[in-house]
């Protein structure tokens, strides 16, 4: 590991943040520096400081101290995302023998500079006691592969040399920060203090020796390990174990049937179905076939402030059977044992405390998957990735740890304290989820108007929505206008034709593999032709049938079997037409293919029903899109309508207006309401469909 301070870019940091003091804006650049490091830290993990002067409102100097805030980014941290706290007022708190949470918290809030800072990290007294005018903080792996083993400590002093004090595991906050400082006081001298089963703090009093010092000694204890493992193979490869031949489609199926078995009611705000991350390096499916997997998924976390994020355990899927019901049964088996293991941990741990704790979901957040990798869930895409991040970096850690000598995990009772301490709940993110967060969405023909206001539409009910579309250049530019309004992990984008029902497999399979499968299918992808029967060329007919009917059957079939292994039910919405209940003279081809799709999405309700798969349509009529994303069908159809009426687009658009019972304009995303209403599964309907054409007696259900 090297050093990666450069003076000029120092020096660019200084002028970028030259609002700021200048200690503060080295104190962003080194904080970077580590943070962009994945085997340092990772999301939200370690925390950096520095301690400087700064004048007051009345013009007095004051000492203050800037700590990370708690749960912020290191490669990303602002100034803003520092907390300013007056460092005497700090200080005196460790006159105190203790101090509960609730004061500790107080304390970091009365004591800012301002009020509008975030919460400083959990670990600002230590922060705080320790005078050195920086101090690094993280959770390096080559640091807790020496001290999760038996003999950790020797380890560390061994590699690490003199100027480190070694000190056991101790809660963090308050009793961390007390002990921190006594060991740093015992030797003043020192460069670094590592606690067993936790990390590592650097000090110095500039920020480049206390960036570097954390870069030496996690180097060294970098060099102590490839030294210890040179020769050795790492994990012995179980027998008759292997990857399946069928990788890609495995891991889809497993993908979507663990996301099915962890899907759950809504309780506590939570929301009930989950995305999936997955991880599939060569090394991690290695490991997932060796004879430690299962130590490495029962064995618990590097540092206990993994455990929100991932749990203290993971759950062991040891084959993959061929049969869906087996493979519910496998991972069903698995999950169970989990619970079972989780619940008599949380009471285990529980009862030797006096506050009484919620316990938390005590599903898995982590499978390990023999021959196909690691499959992270998550209740949002950011959730998933942070657990797939750390729980991919523990993996490759504990299989270091065992080979070298062994991987002694830290007791549970200390991964519960850190679990279920409110401060570190607090990291995560509660708010209230949106109606369809947790769904996979994914629309056909969604380069489109009329796909791009049903996209819209979901996205804003929290769904991730999966665009596809035959024409890249209409789907990129709907993806990149989506982008801009939305987080851009909330939207994939997948090129395929719907006509072509391998091809439509091979995205279902791609999507699942990336998010863990599909929860809403909008059948959208619809061509249009003008032409009287007498007129219509056969193979028109053909391609218009093949789009507009075919490609509603491809997407509907191929998506039975994923909803099947989810066994969570799911929403299949039909875009229909106007044209189905009141069709028009030289439309045959559309008006029969669009016929055709409505009629078999009544079959499909009638067949789905038993799974819980909804099948309803949406009725449009005259949804001409906007200047950003044009329909495609107005623009086939569109100049033979204003023909045959002698008006212009405008003109059009109007005409159609007027039409109308309401005298109003349809648009996408009135498509795109009716589709979140079934969506939400609002009502108890199935085979029903919903005209959105601002009223037309002729399209009255009947
Ligand atoms: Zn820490």
């Amino acid at each position: 590991m090297k050093s990666l301070y450069n003076e000029n870019d120092a020096l660019a940091f200084i002028k970028k943040y030259a609002d700021h003091p200048r200690d503060l804006a080295l104190r962003v650049y080194t904080s970077h520096l580590l943070g962009s490091n994945s085997s340092l830290v990772l999301h939200g993990g370690g925390n950096t400081s520095v301690k400087l002067k700064q004048k007051n409102i009345l013009g007095e100097e004051d000492d203050v101290i800037f700590v990370k805030g708690s749960g912020q980014d290191l490669a990303v941290i602002e100034p803003e995302g520092f907390t300013g706290l007056n460092l005497n007022s700090l200080v005196k708190l460790r006159r105190l023998e203790s101090i509960t949470d609730a004061d500790m918290e107080n304390q970091l809030k009365i004591h800012r500079i301002s009020a509008w800072s975030p919460d400083p990290s959990v670990e600002a007294l230590l922060h705080a006691f320790i005078p050195h005018k920086y101090i690094d903080h993280t959770h390096a792996d080559g640091i807790l592969i020496l001290t999760n083993q038996t003999n950790g400590e020797t380890l560390i002093s061994e590699a690490l040399g003199p100027n480190v004090v070694v000190l056991p595991y101790i809660r963090s906050g308050f009793p961390l920060a007390k002990v921190a400082a006594e060991g740093f006081e015992k030797n003043p001298d020192i460069d670094a203090i590592v606690i067993l089963s936790h990390g590592i703090f650097t000090f110095a009093e500039d920020a480049r020796s206390a960036y570097e010092n954390m870069i030496e000694y996690v180097s060294r204890a970098e060099t102590f390990i490839e030294d210890r493992l040179r020769g050795k193979p790492v994990g012995r490869r179980r027998t008759g174990l292997s990857s399946p031949k069928t990788f890609s489609s495995e891991l889809a199926r497993c993908a979507q049937v663990i996301r099915g078995a962890c899907a759950r009611p809504n309780s506590g705000g939570r929301p009930c179905r989950y995305y999936v991350e997955a991880r599939t390096a060569q090394d991690l499916v290695e490991a997932s076939l060796t004879e430690e997997a299962r130590l490495l998924c029962n064995s618990g976390v590097l540092t206990p402030d993994h455990a929100i994020r991932t749990k203290n355990r993971m759950a062991y899927i040891e084959h993959i059977p061929e049969k869906d019901e087996d493979l519910k049964q496998v991972v069903d088996h698995a999950i169970d044992a989990f619970k079972e293991a989780y619940q008599r941990y949380f009471h285990t741990c529980a009862n030797k405390i006096e506050i009484d704790p919620n316990e938390l979901n005590p599903f898995p957040f982590l499978f390990f998957v023999a021959g196909l990798g690691l499959i992270a869930i998550g209740g949002t895409r950011k959730e998933a990735r942070i657990a797939a991040d750390i729980g991919e970096r523990t993996i490759r850690a504990k299989l270091r740890s065992i080979t070298m000598g062994s991987y002694v995990p830290i007791p549970e009772p200390h991964v519960f304290d850190m679990e279920y301490w409110s401060l570190q709940q607090k990291k995560l993110d509660r708010s209230p989820p949106l109606s369809l967060q947790g769904q996979v969405a994914l629309i056909t023909g969604g380069g489109g108007a009329i796909g791009f206001g049903i996209a819209d539409r979901l996205l804003a009910a929290g769904a991730v929505v999966v665009i596809s579309d035959i024409d890249r250049n209409r789907l990129q530019k709907v993806y990149d206008i989506l982008t801009d309004k939305y987080i851009q992990s909330q939207i994939e984008q997948v090129i395929f034709d719907v006509t072509d029902y391998q091809a439509v497999e091979d995205a279902f399979s791609e999507v699942s593999r990336k998010l863990g499968g599909i929860d809403i299918l909008v059948p959208n992808a619809g061509v249009a032709h003008v032409a009287k029967i007498e007129n219509l060329e056969p193979e028109k007919l053909d391609q218009v049938m093949a789009v507009n009917f075919k490609g509603t059957f491809t997407v509907i079939r191929a998506s039975i079997p994923i909803f099947k292994r989810q066994g969570t039910g799911g929403n299949i919405v039909v875009i229909s037409s106007k044209n189905v209940f009141d069709p028009g003279a030289a439309f045959g081809a559309y008006s029969a293919s669009k016929a055709g799709a409505h009629q078999l999405a009544k079959i499909a309700a009638l067949e789905l029903a038993e799974i819980g798969v909804r099948v309803n349509m949406v009725n449009p009529d005259a949804v001409f899109g906007d200047e950003n994303v044009c329909s495609k069908l107005w623009e086939e159809v569109g100049p033979e309508r204003m023909k045959s009426r002698g008006l212009d687009a405008e003109g059009l658009k109007e005409y159609y207006c007027q039409r109308s019972l309401l005298k109003v304009q349809v648009f996408a995303e009135h498509v795109g309401n009716a589709v979140v209403f079934f969506a939400s599964d609002l009502t108890p309907t199935t085979g029903a469909a919903l005209p959105v054409d601002a009223g037309n007696p002729s399209t009255f259900s009947r």
